[in-house]
């Protein structure tokens, strides 16, 4: 007797999974790690709920739309003070990092 398994098989969505994230799958990425709320929470204390590169604000419902960016590009480098922090929307650190370096902004924080 087998145990014969199914395998489900994804229907290739017509190629997005290789296209560019879009802005609501790094919101839900953000949203479910919960590993890049420790410094981000204070970050947002420290900074305020305002986007340091487009000064839009936002609310305590949208902060999830608010992502903290290294200054230096070290997500280790996190003084306690913020120094290293800035505190930019999704959409201007997408800009920020216009060459897919988001991609390893969030793998690293593993
Ligand atoms: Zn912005
Ligand atoms: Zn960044």
């Amino acid at each position: 007797m087998r145990d014969k398994r199914f395998r489900v098989y994804r229907k290739p969505a017509s190629g997005r999974r290789d296209s560019k994230k879009s802005i609501d799958d790094i919101v839900r990425e953000l949203r479910n790690s919960s590993r890049v709320t420790d410094y981000r929470e204070r970050s947002l204390k420290i900074h305020g709920l305002i986007c340091a590169k487009c000064a839009r604000e936002f609310d305590y419902k949208d902060r999830h739309l608010l992502t903290v960016h290294h200054k230096d590009g070290n997500h280790m480098n996190n003084p306690p003070d913020g120094s290293n922090w800035e505190n930019l929307c999704v959409y201007c650190h997408e800009d920020e990092h216009s060459r897919g370096l988001l991609g390893d902004y969030f793998a690293d924080e593993k």
